[in-house]
């Protein structure tokens, strides 16, 4: 296959070969721009993941054996294979997902710097193989050494399917795991066409096997399948919930990124030109639906109604539409449950007879699409469900405060705590407030970068464990000591 041509299977990929589901049922995936039918994709169930399970559980001996060396080759020719698609992969995805081609763009250079980071720490790994430990005795030694898990189920959602993605199968096959990909089943095209680039990355037949269809069937099925010793798993707080009881009845190690309602605070000495950008983006990139976003914003009392008002000169300036025009700066949501979800909840504001700054329904003057007007409400009282639930949608709520305190007693009131910004020209009070604030990560004066080098999780019911990092590879490996009386 010419490289520069994407390869578009629908099938499932299992030890090596493209498949038909063994139920020949087949769905259809849509454009969420468009509301066109995009694909019939093969529908698997709980027998395809035996069959994947087994391919990968008979790779598993050799591939945990292969050397760090020997992984890095792979993962560095996947991170090439993308790059050189990197055009038709982001189209694909937007055509799946409804994000604008520049952020489907922005995801995929993320998934290229994935894979050769963790290649990096893949050849890292020979040479720190049996670690010595030192001990307070002349008459032992002791090592330490990182194993491969095992077979590893890995469960995405569709908000970034080729990151999330890339996020656990880099790791995980650094580490030296085989592994069972389950994509959502609202976005498997991105996936699908990732994998037809790691088939041709060398690895041996069974590491990388991929599987489409439900979460009832196909995640239920890995999640309980007993050869599967790791669960990563990005979705929903209920649904990580439910993944974290099945995994119990085996003691399978298990990672879980969930979901958010995340705050930026606004102190009144911030950069405001600076402030309105990073307040934008942090809710309404890919049209809110993020896990990170910052849809609770706290604006210090003194500077709100200057603030709000420029707020939303800004937002109303933001280009919705048709995802694939270079010149949108937002997309649709992407589908139809997800438009009926968050218009559900701008309902119950209006209805509650919130104060509207701007938007609060369907995005005007598109006729198809599940097109969401970029939407604030102002004085959201703290108790209102816009305020405490996750609504992953464009939906800011903007509530005031008068103290530092305060604001950082407001933030930490969530029963989440993946991420938080400050907006602040005090240095001091920027590591005052970062510490304070219970989240994984605290973004100060800046966007929502996110590097390979740094972790990805957080506190409370955003998380268990931690992604990306020296962190995202041990997720993957068990750790064993060797200790050894002096040999005589
Ligand atoms: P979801 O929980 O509905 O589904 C996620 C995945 O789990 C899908 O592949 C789905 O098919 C599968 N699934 C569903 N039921 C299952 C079951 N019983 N067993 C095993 N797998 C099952 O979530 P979603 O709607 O796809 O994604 C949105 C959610 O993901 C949001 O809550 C968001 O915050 C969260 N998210 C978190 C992060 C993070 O890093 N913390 C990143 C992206 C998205």
């Amino acid at each position: 296959m010419a490289h520069n041509q994407l390869h578009q299977p629908h099938q499932l990929y299992i030890a090596g070969r493209w498949c038909d589901a063994r139920s020949g049922r087949m769905e259809t995936v849509f454009n969420p721009a468009t509301e066109a039918a995009l694909a019939e994709v093969a529908v698997g169930a709980a027998q395809d993941v035996d069959d994947a399970v087994a391919a990968a559980a008979a790779a598993q001996a050799a591939w945990g054996k292969s050397t760090g060396v020997e992984r890095a080759a792979c993962l560095r020719a996947i991170a090439s294979g993308v790059l050189e698609q990197q055009e038709q992969l982001a189209r694909l995805q937007t055509a799946n997902n409804g994000k604008p081609l520049s952020e489907s763009l922005i995801d995929i250079g993320d998934v290229v710097a994935t894979f050769n980071y963790y290649a990096e720490l893949a050849e890292q790994l020979d040479t720190h193989q049996d670690q010595p430990v030192i001990l307070p005795s002349d008459d032992f030694t002791a090592t330490l050494r990182r194993e491969p898990c095992g077979v590893a189920a890995l469960i995405v959602p569709w908000n970034f399917p080729m990151v999330t993605t890339a996020w656990k199968v880099a790791p995980a096959l650094a580490a030296g795991c085989t592994v069972v990909l389950k994509p959502s089943e609202i976005t498997p095209l991105p996936e699908l066409a990732l994998a037809a680039i790691i088939d041709q990355a060398g690895l041996p037949a069974g590491v990388f096997n991929l599987i489409t269809g439900s979460g009832a069937e196909v995640g239920a099925a890995l999640v309980s399948h007993p050869a599967v010793r790791k669960v990563s798993f990005t979705g929903s707080t209920a649904v990580g919930q439910t993944v974290m009881r099945a995994a119990a009845d085996d003691l399978k190690r298990v990672s879980l990124e969930l979901g958010g309602k995340s705050a930026a605070l606004m102190f009144a000495d911030a950069d405001i030109e600076q402030a309105l950008d990073i307040v934008c983006g942090g809710i309404f990139f890919n049209a809110g639906q993020m896990c990170s976003a910052t849809s609770r914003l706290l604006i210090e009392r003194s500077i709100a109604e200057d603030f709000t008002a420029r707020l939303k000169q800004r937002v109303e300036s933001i280009k919705v539409g048709d995802p694939m025009d270079p010149a949108t700066q937002m997309g649709p949501l992407s589908s139809r449950q997800q438009y009926r979800k968050v218009q559900q909840y701008i309902q119950q504001g209006l209805n509650a007879g919130l104060n509207v700054v701007t938007g609060g329904g369907r995005q005007p003057a598109i006729s198809r699409g599940y097109f969401v007007a970029p939407t604030i409400f102002a004085d959201v009282p703290f108790d209102s469900p816009l305020w405490c639930e996750e609504i992953f949608g464009p939906v800011l709520c903007i509530n005031t405060f008068d103290s530092e305190q305060e604001a950082i007693a407001i933030a930490n009131r969530s029963e989440y705590g993946l991420v938080a910004t400050v907006l602040t020209s005090d240095r001091e009070r920027a590591s005052r407030v970062s510490a304070a604030l219970d989240v994984g990560l605290v973004w100060v004066n800046s966007p929502q970068v996110i590097f390979p080098q740094t972790s990805w999780g957080g506190m409370k019911k955003s998380s268990i464990g931690r992604e990306l990092g020296p962190w995202g590879l041990h997720a993957f490996q068990e750790i064993k000591h060797v200790v050894m009386a002096a040999f005589g």
